[in-house]
Parts: C-alpha cells; structure tokens; sequence
C-alpha cells in the first residue's frame, strides 16, 4: 500500500515561536540554528497567536508551528494507569506535548487544550528531577518513556534532546528509557555508548492502518528498517500494537505486518511488544470525525470500560488479541514480553493463560525483559 514518505516529520513546521526567557539561551539558539525556519518571540507566559480560539479546528495548524518555551509543571511522573486494569508502572517524562504526525485516533486530541507543537526548553530542571527521583529511590528500576504526550523522535532532529537522554540514562544501572515512535528519525542515536540503558520503539499497526490513519508518519518498511540499524547499533527494541483497530480484513493486514517485522528485525534484539485494541474518551469520537470525516474507525460498536473510554467488546478484543499473540508468540524469544497495555486478568488469561500475578506481575516481567 502506497502513502507518503514522511520518515522526518519535522520537515512540516514552517514556524517556531519562542517564549522570551528561552531566547538567549543556547540550546534555543541551537535548535533555531538547525531549523532554519522564520521565529519571532513570545512575551513570557503567553500562547504565540490565538490558535487556542477555536482549539479542533486549530488542531491541523498548530502541528506545523514549534513553540519553545518553560514548562511550569513537573517533567517526571508516573503515567496515570487506572486501578481497574493491568498497569505497567511506567514513569513518565514530559519532554513537550502535540506531535507533527497526525493519527486519526490520537487520544491527545481530546486529552490537551492547546494545539501548538510545544517543546520545553527548561531541560536543566528535567534532568534534575530525573536524578533527584533515581536517588531517592534506588531500589526502583525504572522503566521511563517520553512518548506519552508527544512522539519520542518527530522532532529529534531539531532538538537532538534523545541523545542527551541517552547519555544521561547510560550511567544508571537501576532503569531503561525507552523512545518511542512513528518516525525514521534515528540520526542522533548512533555513535552513543547507551550500554543498553535505551530501548528505541516504534508503534506498528495493519497495513492499512499505518498507510491511511496515520497521516505524516514513516512508513511501515521505513520504522523497521530503522529498528533493524538501531538493533545494529546494540540497542533493544520494543513494538506497540496499540491501537488495534477492526477494520476489513484486518486479520490478513496483521499478519503481514507481524510477518514481515520478523523477516527484518533480530528477534532476540526485542525486549517488549505491547497489544492494546483501540479505546477511547467519547469526547474524542467527535473530534475525529470532524478532523477526519472520511474515516470509519469511531464506527462500530463500543461499550464503556471501567476507565469511562469506549472499547470494543470483549469477544472482539479476545478474537483479535488471540490472533494477533499467536502469530507473535511463533516468532519471539522466550525473553520478549509480549502484554496488554491495560487490560483486566480476565483477558490475560483468556488469551495467554495466565494472569501477570502469577509471573509477579507485569512490572517485574518487563523489568526481567531488560535486566
Ligand atoms: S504519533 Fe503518537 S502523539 Fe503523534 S499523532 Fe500519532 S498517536 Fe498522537
């Protein structure tokens, strides 16, 4: 299936705002330099232009301006799993919110109000909170992702922060940091001396997914080709099949997908595949459509989860998780941890036969997939 080569999805911002205590400084003038784009300087606290008025209408607009600036809030926390299903216990590190790539099913656009692409620039503050929280408690591995507000690398290219993060994550012995993308952007990762402390991840879906509801992303053959250098490169991989999404002949789509990421990716390179069926706020079915009225994944039927986001049934997710884990578990290492990304032990044990606890849980099975 033919789509657009977006291997750096960068390449669309035509605009950088920068909030006016970030101007002087270096890393700005770095990232300024690399971009090559027209700039202008926003008075402090403020939003660049009014975008913000009409928020989903904006959504499209915003992607395409770089607004760098300080984040007044905390950059480390742990991700806001919910009681009522398996969570991982992944630490969470907010690098910046929004993401050039557009997924017709991106929960950011009903989860953040504001449609700039935002980059924080107060990075000093970031680090410290990481070291901060890694000697408070050393007896906690930490399993750290950048990708929950933003993609880990759509930007990298400007930025050039994975490489800092690299580095930093190399000299600790008790965590992974794990990038996560749907971008070719892997420049600023060679030549590191990660020690294996960096997991680089890409999200995969079915063929058509990837092509059609995906908008600006690398392609499916680019993101393998980019884990295969990286596995070259000495690092560990992960993949997420989140969201999985029914649609016509879907089952045929996944198996292509899974088939040919084996043909192309060292299998004992992988330390985590995760599996998540598509769920969503309701607020954000409204938004979809309006943003993409041609797409048909909000139309189907959903019920309403424990965690108040629609979610297909549960005979449809176990059908389709069960077809999707088979054709995984025929083609992974016994170290690779293949797990729902919030699912309840009932779906555990439908399709995998047997509930996290029983392995201690699904934080130690990852933590065992990387030690
Ligand atoms: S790549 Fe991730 S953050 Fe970016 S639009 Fe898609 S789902 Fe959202």
């Amino acid at each position: 299936m033919q789509k657009q080569s977006w291997v750096d999805p960068s390449r669309y911002i035509n605009k950088i705002y920068v909030e006016e205590s970030c101007v002087d400084l270096e890393y700005t003038q770095e990232i300024l330099a690399r971009a090559k784009l027209p700039w202008s300087v926003v008075p402090e606290k403020t939003k660049p232009n009014n975008l913000s008025n009409d928020y989903v209408y904006n959504l499209t607009a915003g992607k395409k301006q770089l607004f760098l600036c300080n984040n007044r809030g905390t950059f480390f926390k742990p991700c806001p799993g919910t009681r009522e299903y398996q969570c991982c216990d992944y630490q969470v590190l907010n690098t910046g919110t929004n993401c050039p790539i557009d997924c017709v099913y991106c929960i950011l656009q009903a989860y953040l109000n504001s449609p700039w692409l935002t980059f924080y620039m107060n990075t000093e503050q970031l680090f410290s909170e990481l070291e901060e929280s890694f000697k408070q408690k050393q007896d906690t591995f930490f399993r750290i992702g950048t990708g929950e507000f933003t993609d880990s690398l759509a930007i990298d290219r400007l930025t050039a922060l994975s490489s800092k993060l690299v580095r930093y994550m190399s000299h600790k012995k008790n965590g992974v940091l794990e990038l996560k993308t749907k971008s070719g952007v892997i420049a600023n990762l060679e030549n590191l001396d990660h020690k294996g402390r960096t997991i680089v991840a890409w999200s995969l879906n079915s063929t058509s997914v990837m092509a059609k509801q995906e908008i600006r992303s690398a392609t499916f053959e680019e993101r393998i080709q980019a884990a295969q250098q990286c596995a070259a490169w000495g690092y560990k991989l992960a993949f997420h099949f989140d969201p999985i999404i029914e649609h016509p002949h879907w089952q045929e789509e996944y198996t292509e997908t899974i088939t040919r990421l084996f043909e192309v990716v060292p299998a004992d390179a992988i330390a985590w595949i995760s599996l998540g069926a598509l769920r969503f706020l309701p607020s954000l079915k409204d938004i979809g459509i309006q943003r993409f009225p041609a797409t048909r994944i909000y139309f189907n039927e959903f019920i309403q989860g424990l965690d108040g986001k629609n979610r297909y049934f549960r005979p449809e997710r176990v059908n389709m998780y069960k077809v999707i884990y088979s054709l995984l578990k025929e083609r992974t290492v016994d170290k690779t941890c293949v797990y729902f990304c919030m699912e309840s032990d009932e779906i555990w044990q439908e399709v995998m036969g047997f509930a996290p606890h029983e392995k201690g849980g699904l934080p130690k099975m990852l933590d065992a997939s990387v030690r």
